[in-house]
């Protein structure tokens, strides 16, 4: 370690890792979890480059989702059905663990259904969704065991007051969390457990030797047998060669809204915009498609061509004549890849990751922190 840390800190605090995770995402945090429940004895920590965990996890959008019509149309264009039915079960499953090990009060977890939204103008798409839906209802039911899961519900456009939408479908076992919250009692639960978390503390080079892992950090140097990487978005950073782009997502809340009438979670555009009801307000964002490549940064920042989009479809559509405040703009970053796939694995001995949620890492986080777990043989 550098010289400025005391014998004692240096003793007790930064050294003697067997573990240590790269990233306080709900990935690095689930896989810190895991590996703490399954093996008490382990010294773990967790080195994470922000003041806040600083990618995606506490800048989301909090849909527990597993996936829109549309949006699983456009994935069974990457991969075989029996690809993608992996990836759906993930999401499932990934979601009853986040919510088993948190609890849905802590998270704030509401069923209150997702509805996939069409505009006037989309008729024909819609409609082509719309055909689909019996043999969604059929694939996802074989993973989720539920088949009444897709149903269109257009009496339902009225009651929310939205303007210009003219088909709905609804997902009646979709969800919606307090991304906050969620990130809260995640934090607490895994220091509760004794596991450290070094925040501002980025770690800029991984060097490996034949007993253990080298971790070179603006705060100095760490060292553990094993090292997980779960850093999502910034995973190229480190290890140049895995298949992650980023995509960096936009978002907007508005002030409370007196009798706000809309309730759950939309989805719009085959996915890429999205809307919620949250403590009386609505939260919007999405809009990456308006700019792909500006939009492949790793930097926070937020720009007129999308906030301008997002504005325009809260007034014309979501909140048709209501003149409604912004409260707050912000942006985060995804981690995408060729294939819809995450990526846990092996990189070399005593070297793993977790990384590429697509998008979807509220729901699949959970699972993957685990699976990265179980590859450590310690
Ligand atoms: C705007 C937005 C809306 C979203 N909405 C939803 C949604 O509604 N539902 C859903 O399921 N998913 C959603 N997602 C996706 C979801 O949030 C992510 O998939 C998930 O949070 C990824 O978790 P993670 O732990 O893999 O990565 P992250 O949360 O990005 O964590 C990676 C961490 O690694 C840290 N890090 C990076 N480099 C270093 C380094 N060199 N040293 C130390 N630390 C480092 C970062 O600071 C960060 O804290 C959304 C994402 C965004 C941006």
């Amino acid at each position: 370690m550098i010289n400025s840390f005391s014998y004692w800190e240096q003793k007790s605090f930064l050294s003697g890792f067997d573990v240590l995770i790269i990233g306080s995402g709900i990935v690095g945090l689930f896989a810190a979890l895991s590996l703490k429940s399954q093996k008490p004895k382990l010294k773990i920590g967790v080195l994470e480059a922000g003041f806040l965990p600083g990618g995606a996890s506490t800048k989301n959008a909090g849909f527990a989702c597993f996936g829109s019509i549309s949006e699983l149309i456009e994935e069974l264009k990457t991969g075989s059905e029996d690809e993608i039915a992996g990836i759906i079960e993930m999401r499932w499953r990934g979601l009853k663990k986040l919510r088993e090990s948190l609890g849905d009060r802590a998270i704030s977890f509401e069923q209150y259904g997702g509805y996939e939204v069409f505009k006037s103008s989309e008729t024909d798409f819609a409609n082509s969704c719309i055909e689909q839906i019996p043999y969604f209802n059929k694939f996802l039911g074989s993973i989720i065991g539920k088949t009444d899961i897709y149903a269109v519900n257009n009496a339902k456009i009225a009651e929310f007051g939205m303007n210009g939408i003219t088909n709905m479908i609804k997902n009646k076992y979709e969800g919606q969390i307090d991304t906050g919250k969620m990130m809260s009692a995640l934090l607490s639960k895994v220091q509760g457990m004794g596991i450290a978390i070094f925040n501002n503390c980025r770690v800029q080079k991984i060097e490996s030797n034949s007993n253990d892992q080298v971790l070179i950090t603006n705060q100095g140097t760490f060292k553990a047998s094993a090292v997980i990487l779960a850093t999502n978005a910034f995973g190229k950073e480190l290890i140049p060669k895995l298949d992650v782009v980023p995509g960096r997502g936009q978002v907007l809340i508005t002030e409370p809204i007196k009798g706000l009438k809309i309730k759950g979670s939309f989805h719009y555009n085959r996915g890429y915009t999205y809307f919620r009801n949250i403590d009386d307000r609505i939260l919007l964002g999405g809009g990456r498609d308006l700019n792909f490549e500006a939009e492949q940064t790793l930097d926070p920042g937020i720009t007129d061509i999308i906030q301008n989009y997002l504005e325009k479809l809260l007034n014309e559509t979501i909140l048709p004549e209501q003149k409604v405040k912004i409260e707050h703009r912000w942006s985060g970053v995804m981690g995408f890849g060729k294939e819809v796939k995450p990526i846990v694995e092996k990189i070399q001995p005593g070297l793993y990751c977790a990384v590429r949620c697509n998008g979807m890492g509220v729901a699949m986080g959970s699972l993957l922190g685990e699976q990265v777990a179980m590859l450590i043989d310690l």
